[in-house]
C-alpha cells in the first residue's frame, strides 16, 4: 500500500519504517528540513535500538524516502497518517497548531480518494476537525480515522512490530477493513485489532496514559509511606503484584514519570475534560504527586548534607526519561539537578546515549563523563536517576576508590541496600527502610 507519513518524530518515523519494513512503500514527511537532510544522508537524528539499520534497509530496498515536499507525499498515497507533534500549550490543552496547519495542506493537495489517519495523540474530537479542514479545501473523496500509537520509546520497533493490541477508530467499515489490512502483518501472533468509534478511539489513548500515570503516582505514594512506617516498598510491590487483579508491571516506584508522552497526555486529558463539563478528580493529585516525586530526591541529598550542599560533587548516572532512550522531554533529571544547581551544588553527570540532548539544556552548568565512572571522581555523593542496564552491576570497589563519600542516592532501587551496606557505602532508596 502506499503511506504518507507525516512527522518523521519518534512516532512517525518508527511507524514509517515499519510499515516499509511489511512492503508497503513509505514517504515520511517533515517540516524540519535538516532532519529530512540528515536521513537521507543516512544519519538518524534519533537514539531507538534496532532504528538504524531497518531504515537503511528500506531505503536501499526503495520502500522508505524521506521529503519536506508533502504535496508529493500526499499525491502518492492512499493512507496519510498525521503524527505530528501535539505538546502542551500553556493552559494545558494539547497544542494542535500543527495538526490543524498539515490537515489544510492535506485538503489542498488532494488527487483522489485517501484515508487520513490521526496517529498523533488527539483530544477527542480532533479527528472530525481533521475533516472538516480538508473538506473546506477539497472536493475530493476521502475518509478520516483515529489509529492512535502505543509504542514505548527504547522499544519502538518491537511494540510497533508485535503490539499489545491496534486500536483504530473509524466511522465506516470499509475504512476498518482497508486498516485492518495494513496491520495484518503485525498481529498474526493474535493480538486484537480493536475496531470502534472515532471518539473512543481518541479517548483510548489519553485513558491508557492516564492510567499509567496514575499507578505510578500511587505507588510513588506507597513508597513515601513506607519510608515513614518504617516498611519496605519492594516487599510491597512484589505482595500486591502478584494478584493477577493488580499485576507486577509499572508498578516501580521512583523519581516520578516524565517524558514526551505522560505528563501532557494527563494535563490534556483534565483540560479537555473540563471543556466537556466533568472535572477529573484523581488525575490533578496524580500530577501534584508527580511534581513532589521529581523534587524528593534532589532534597534528600540536600537535607543529608544538612543544606551544606554548597560546592559538593553530585555524580548523576542516567539523564534520559527513560532507559533506551536519548528523550529528555520532561525528564525527571531536569527538575532534579536544576534544584541541586539552585543549591549549590557541582554536578557532573553521565548517561550512555542522551549527553548531546542534556547539553542543549545545561550547556556547560554542568560537566559531562564519557563513562560512566569518569564523573565519580572525588564525588560526594552519586545519583542514579535513569536504570539503564549497564548501571546494574558496577564495581563498588572502583566506585568506592574514587568517590570521596561513599553515598549513593538510588533514585530507581536497583540496588541491594544490604549489600551496599556490607561494601561500607551509605545507601537511601525510594520507599525503604533506612
Ligand atoms: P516528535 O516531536 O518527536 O515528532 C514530531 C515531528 O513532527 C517533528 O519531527 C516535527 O518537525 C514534525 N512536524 C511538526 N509540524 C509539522 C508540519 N506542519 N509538517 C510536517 N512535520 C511537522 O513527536 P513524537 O514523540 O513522535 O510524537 C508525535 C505524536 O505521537 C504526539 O502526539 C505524541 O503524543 C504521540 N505519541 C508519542 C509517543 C512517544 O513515545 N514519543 C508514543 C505514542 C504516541
Amino acid at each position: 500500500m502506499k503511506i504518507c507519513m507525516i512527522g518523521t518524530g519518534y512516532v512517525g518515523l518508527v511507524t514509517g519504517t515499519c510499515f516499509a519494513e511489511t512492503g508497503n512503500d513509505v514517504i515520511c514527511v517533515d517540516i524540519d528540513r535538516d532532519k529530512i537532510d540528515q536521513l537521507n544522508r543516512g544519519h538518524i537524528p534519533i537514539y531507538e535500538p534496532g532504528l538504524d539499520e531497518m531504515i537503511k534497509r528500506n531505503m536501499k530496498e526503495g520502500r522508505l524516502a524521506f521529503t519536506t515536499d508533502l504535496a508529493h507525499g500526499v499525491k502518492a498515497s492512499l493512507f496519510i497518517f498525521i503524527a505530528v507533534g501535539t505538546p502542551s500549550s500553556d493552559d494545558g490543552s494539547a497544542n494542535l497548531s500543527s495538526v490543524w496547519s498539515v490537515s489544510r495542506e492535506i485538503g489542498k493537495h488532494m488527487n483522489g480518494y485517501k484515508i487520513v489517519v490521526t496517529k498523533s495523540t488527539v483530544p477527542v474530537g480532533t479527528t472530525e476537525r481533521v475533516k472538516e479542514i480538508i473538506a473546506q479545501e477539497t472536493r475530493e473523496p476521502f475518509d478520516v480515522a483515529s489509529n492512535p500509537e502505543f509504542l514505548k520509546e527504547g522499544a519502538a520497533i518491537d511494540d510497533f512490530m508485535k503490539p499489545d493490541r491496534v486500536v483504530i477508530g473509524t466511522n465506516d467499515p470499509r475504512v476498518t477493513e482497508l486498516l485492518k489490512e495494513l496491520y495484518e502483518p503485525f498481529v498474526r501472533t493474535g493480538k486484537p485489532i480493536l475496531a470502534m468509534d472515532i471518539r473512543s478511539s481518541e479517548l483510548t489513548k489519553y485513558a491508557a496514559n492516564a492510567m499509567l500515570a496514575t499507578r505510578i503516582s500511587f505507588m510513588n505514594e506507597i513508597a513515601n509511606l513506607c519510608e515513614r512506617l518504617g516498611a519496605d516498598v519492594n516487599l510491597v510491590r512484589r505482595g500486591i503484584g502478584s494478584d493477577p487483579r493488580i499485576g507486577s508491571s509499572f508498578l516501580f516506584p521512583g523519581v516520578g514519570y516524565g517524558g514526551s508522552c505522560f505528563p501532557k497526555d494527563v494535563k490534556a486529558i483534565i483540560k479537555f475534560g473540563l471543556e466537556a463539563g466533568y472535572e477529573m478528580k484523581i488525575l490533578p493529585m496524580v500530577e501534584e504527586v508527580n511534581q513532589q516525586q521529581k523534587r524528593l530526591l534532589a532534597d534528600k541529598v540536600i537535607a543529608y548534607f544538612g543544606n551544606m550542599i554548597q560546592g559538593k560533587k553530585v555524580a548523576i548516572w542516567g539523564l534520559s526519561f527513560k532507559p533506551r532512550t536519548d528523550d529528555m522531554r520532561d525528564a525527571p533529571s531536569i527538575e532534579i539537578i536544576n534544584r541541586l544547581l539552585a543549591a549549590g551544588a557541582v554536578i557532573a553527570a553521565f548517561d550512555p546515549v542522551a549527553i548531546n540532548e542534556t547539553k542543549k539544556i545545561f550547556g556547560d552548568r554542568i560537566t559531562y563523563g564519557a563513562k560512566n565512572y569518569d564523573v565519580l571522581q572525588d564525588a560526594d555523593a552519586l545519583l542514579l536517576i535513569t536504570e539503564w542496564n549497564e548501571f546494574r552491576e558496577p564495581d563498588f570497589e572502583k566506585i568506592k576508590g574514587l568517590m570521596k563519600n561513599p553515598v549513593i542516592f538510588d533514585g530507581r532501587n536497583i540496588y541491594d541496600s544490604k549489600k551496599l551496606a556490607e561494601k561500607g557505602f551509605i545507601y537511601f532508596g525510594i520507599g525503604l527502610t533506612p
